[in-house]
């Protein structure tokens, strides 16, 4: 283990699917692993067709030189940099460079060596797990990594369900539906949620009264920026969501592709707008990615859910789609060592690991252009333009929407916002259903041209009726001016359903 002196994570035998328990390791590929190495050794082994077949002679791109991001900048002074194939052999073999012949060819499910190792120093820094068996693992995505993960703790047979957000990403859901996975929804409040609640349900779980289902053993949960509530868990928060986890036996899958998109209160018009109180943010300052100090921006940070994991029962997902390019199709788990053996088995058979394009070329961005200290630059560049966005809908929901009927949370991370409308003061409260209300303000909405998501798509338990009326509205995707008409339009789908 890389950390002696640090307790070793618990064993979770008792939580993998019998899917998952039955896997066995790729015989091709621990052959590979344990014999490459040595010296001499002329391979007959393992189908890896020669580089000299690679129709690609080099790769070149011009990107951002750290601090100076912006299309401007790297327009004027960006760094052109070029990845050749044969770029180790030049160098002597030395195994730090990754050239296309290493690149493009059959590596292992963990993703490369080299991307593996920037993406766990990454992790260290900034979650330092508490526990000596971690470890990282390239993924192709959070998607993906998400079904392998449900795929790996949940059971048809045994009756398996996850608890989650009341309202839940969606795909998150779709995901789960077809493994034959239950969703339990647990309530939200204003800093996602509610610890206090998953408690009860836990501890009043009765199989018979469930039709069968087993206590839930599986928390899936998206702490910063939930998607679609927008909320996030404040420290305190996160620390009781654990406790009750370790109450129940309840292994945890952190989705964190948000993470560093937390933000600054939001300082506008009336800023606690719709009454609520503000969410759970680290800090006032706003960050200047070129002034302030990489330690402050990591300070200012709520720990991750891993970062408390005393246990090692956290499986993390991160991806690098929202804060570098989705096109990637890349990200990592972090777990202990047992849970990322059982993950990489199924990775082996499925994905075997990301692309080697999307890898090099990612790995010569993050760790030969800009080091640590450059991409964390990056994210707080991200993350201060993330808080321009919300800004900008937060001050066109303040001029354009009934606040008699429509009111929010300040976002304090993520791309979305969260709009609850109060059905009960609908004229047509009386005879439509919530859903009914909803579609009607939806369909004005397209036919006023702006699209938003309907709360009710994000129900997390199947065929439950939403309690309440909520829209889902992203400020990632418009240009300022677009997002401020686009709200303007909702403004008059609402007033005009509720015939204000
Ligand atoms: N998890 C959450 C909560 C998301 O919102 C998204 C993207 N919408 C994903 C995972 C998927 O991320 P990726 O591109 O890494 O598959």
């Amino acid at each position: 283990p890389p950390h002696p002196s640090k307790p070793r994570a618990a064993r979770w035998d008792h939580h993998l699917s019998a899917e998952s328990a039955a896997r066995e390791p790729c015989v091709l590929k621990s052959a590979a692993a344990k014999h490459l190495g040595r010296p001499g050794l002329i391979s007959l082994g393992g189908g890896l067709p020669c580089p000299e077949y690679f129709p690609f002679e080099s790769i070149s791109m011009r990107v951002p030189r750290a601090p100076l991001f912006s299309e401007r900048e790297t327009a004027e002074s960006g760094v052109d940099v070029t990845i050749g194939k044969y770029d180790a052999s030049a160098a002597g073999g030395e195994d730090k460079v990754y050239d296309l012949s290493i690149g493009l060819n059959y590596g292992q499910a963990t993703g490369s060596a080299q991307m593996l190792r920037f993406v766990t120093e990454h992790t260290e820094i900034v979650h330092d797990p508490p526990y000596a068996d971690w470890r990282s693992c390239m993924t192709v995505g959070s998607t993906g990594a998400l079904e392998q993960a449900f795929r790996m703790l949940c059971d048809r047979e045994r009756g398996d369900s996850i608890l989650t957000e009341e309202f839940s990403f969606s795909t998150a859901l779709e995901t789960a539906a077809p493994l034959g996975a239950r969703i339990v929804g647990v309530p939200v409040d204003e800093e996602g949620l509610v610890p206090a609640r998953m408690d009860e349900i836990l501890t009043g779980w009765r199989p018979e009264e469930r039709g069968g289902m087993r206590k839930p053993h599986v928390l899936y949960t998206v702490p910063s920026g939930q998607n679609p509530t927008g909320t996030t868990q404040g420290e305190q928060r996160r620390r009781e969501v654990y406790d009750v986890c370790c109450k129940h036996d309840v292994y945890i899958i952190e989705d964190e592709p948000y993470y560093f998109l937390q933000m600054d209160p939001y300082a506008g018009p009336e800023a606690a707008a719709g009454g609520g109180k503000e969410p759970a943010t680290t800090t006032a300052a706003p960050v200047d990615p070129a002034q302030t100090p990489v330690d402050e921006f990591l300070d200012r940070l709520i720990p991750s859910l891993l970062s408390m994991d005393r246990d090692g029962r956290v499986l993390r997902l991160d991806s690098f789609s929202k804060v570098v390019v989705p096109g990637s199709r890349l990200g990592w788990v972090t777990a202990s060592e047992q849970m990322v053996e059982r993950f990489l088995r199924h990775a082996e058979v499925a994905n075997q690991g990301p692309a080697g394009f999307s890898q090099l070329v990612l790995h010569r961005l993050l760790d030969e252009e800009w080091g640590h200290e450059g991409y964390l630059r990056w994210l707080m560049r991200m993350r201060r333009e993330y808080t321009a966005r919300r800004d900008v809908m937060l001050a066109a929901c303040d001029e354009a929407l009934p606040r008699e009927v429509v009111s929010w949370n300040a976002p304090a991370a993520g791309m979305f916002h969260w709009l609850k409308v109060d059905h009960t003061q609908h004229p047509d409260a009386g005879s439509k259903s919530i859903v009914e209300i909803e579609e009607d303000i939806f369909d004005r909405c397209i036919d006023k041209g702006v699209l938003v998501a309907r709360g009710s798509w994000f129900v997390a338990e199947h065929g439950r009726p939403p309690t309440n009326l909520f829209f889902r509205a992203t400020y990632a995707a418009a240009q300022p001016d677009k997002m401020t008409e686009a709200i303007r339009r909702f403004g008059k789908a609402v007033r005009e359903s509720f015939r204000l």
